[in-house]
């Protein structure tokens, strides 16, 4: 199959421009031999290739390509296939913008192209090509530095139950992750997570309900989250909770159940958020709108969690806007790496900026994807990078302190 890969990277500023010549000369020869096509735009930082040739042959050389320690941010942003060769010769090609007018470099990718309408018609790659030399998206290549140049010191501030905590009889426990602000070194709230007695995950602690319990179980549930949130001393801090949407739905008095467990627990409707997932409340909008109403007229705020994991994420915002929404690992993986995860994320951030959401991101492992995150004006995170979520207790937090070169 004809795949086409561009991606864009930054020349390491240790590597001289010279040794660039050798380093095409002989990608030329690789790729001639592998039919790969490269054209290579260099415009004094950054580089944009576009690869093209057989499936195989391009994601091995594009693997390659990745691990060169002689540039790094490569992100991928085209990965597509095509009926013909939009570039016919195989081997692979250096344009230096720096030597060239914008126009002229335009026209001399064009007069590669062999295909009659490959490059003519609104071609994708074209655009990538157009889009690359006229700089209009350089504002969004975020020069990250090399993971390394931080270190995530733990703050030993790991809470536990106290000894005489007498748990209520129930057939759950929680564990609690913060949800931080890294760079303020500030944890803003705690997210309860439902496990079983032993610590067993949620899909676990669900699949063993009775028939016909799941809704009244998961909100009984929150009872448990509220007494423990409590015995580990949450103050006047911020509690996240999940529901499924339909548990408000289903159960009646469900809001007045959950004030007055708030309450009962010393705690304030103020500080305590409800997590809904995405794919669950788009099935039932209508219904749920009702739920949210009353959540909002008691004081609990609402977050969307799981957002752009669904199919109708932007969408759902037109139908009621929650307070915040939390962008899922689905979108974070590797987000510093992919041109369209990248793009997805801006379009969350702009829409959230223009409705005024706060945005949280959930699952981030890497330090390069929270450096994205960062870059892209994402102030809020949770996820094992910093710390893992901890049964029956409040896990330390491993904030991240920039390392002095040496
Ligand atoms: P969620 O609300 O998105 O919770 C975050 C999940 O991401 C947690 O999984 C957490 O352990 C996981 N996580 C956090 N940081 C990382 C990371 O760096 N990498 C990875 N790979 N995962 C990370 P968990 O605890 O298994 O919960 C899964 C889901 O179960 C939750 O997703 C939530 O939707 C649901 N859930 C949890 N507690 C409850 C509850 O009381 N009621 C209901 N209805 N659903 C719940
Ligand atoms: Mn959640
Ligand atoms: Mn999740």
């Amino acid at each position: 199959m004809l795949t086409t890969i561009i991606y864009r990277s930054h020349l390491c500023d240790n590597v001289p421009f010279k040794a660039l010549e050798g380093m095409v000369a002989a990608a030329n020869l690789t790729n001639q031999r592998a039919s790969v096509t490269g054209i290579l735009l260099f415009n004094g930082t950054h580089f944009f290739q576009l690869l093209e040739g057989p499936e195989e042959n391009v994601n091995a050389i594009y693997a390659r390509i990745c691990q060169d320690r002689r540039h790094y941010n490569v992100v991928e942003i085209l990965y597509d296939y095509a009926p013909a060769r939009r570039f016919g010769k195989a081997g692979m090609e250096l344009i230096d913008l720096r030597e060239h007018e914008r126009e002229a470099v335009l026209q001399t990718v064009l007069d590669k192209g062999t295909t009659r309408y490959q490059l003519t018609y609104n071609d994708r790659a074209l655009q990538f090509f157009r889009t690359f030399v006229e700089a209009k998206e350089k504002q969004n290549y975020y020069e990250i530095p090399p993971a390394d140049s931080w270190e995530f010191i733990a703050d030993g501030q790991a809470v536990n139950l106290p000894a005489d905590y007498t748990p209520i009889a129930a057939d759950c426990s929680f564990a609690f992750q913060p949800i931080i602000d890294p760079l303020a070194q500030e944890i803003t709230s705690l997210e309860a997570l439902i496990r079983t007695p032993t610590g067993d995950l949620p899909a676990h602690y669900f699949a063993h309900l009775p028939d016909g319990e799941l809704y009244a179980a998961d909100l009984r549930s929150k009872k448990v989250a509220f007494a423990m949130a409590h015995a580990l001393g949450l103050q006047d801090n911020v509690l996240s909770v999940n529901l499924l949407p339909m548990t408000l739905v289903q159960i009646p008095g469900a809001v007045r159940y959950l004030l007055d467990e708030i309450e009962a627990n010393g705690l304030v409707p103020e500080q305590i958020v409800v997590e809904f997932t995405e794919n669950e409340v788009i099935s039932r909008v209508d219904e749920f709108k009702g739920a949210v109403k009353e959540l909002k007229a008691a004081g609990i705020s609402v977050t969307i969690d799981h957002f752009g994991a669904g199919f109708a994420g932007l969408f759902l915002l037109t139908q009621f806007q929650p307070d915040r929404i939390k962008i899922n690992r689905e979108l974070i993986k590797d987000v510093h790496k992919s041109g369209p995860r990248q793009a997805i994320v801006h379009a969350i951030i702009q829409c959230c900026a223009s409705l005024e959401i706060q945005i949280s991101a959930v699952g981030v492992e890497k330090p390069e994807e929270w450096m994205w995150l960062e870059s892209a004006g994402i102030a809020l995170f949770q996820g094992n990078l910093f710390a893992p979520p901890c049964l029956n207790g409040i896990p330390a937090v491993a904030w991240p302190e920039k390392k002095t070169p040496l």
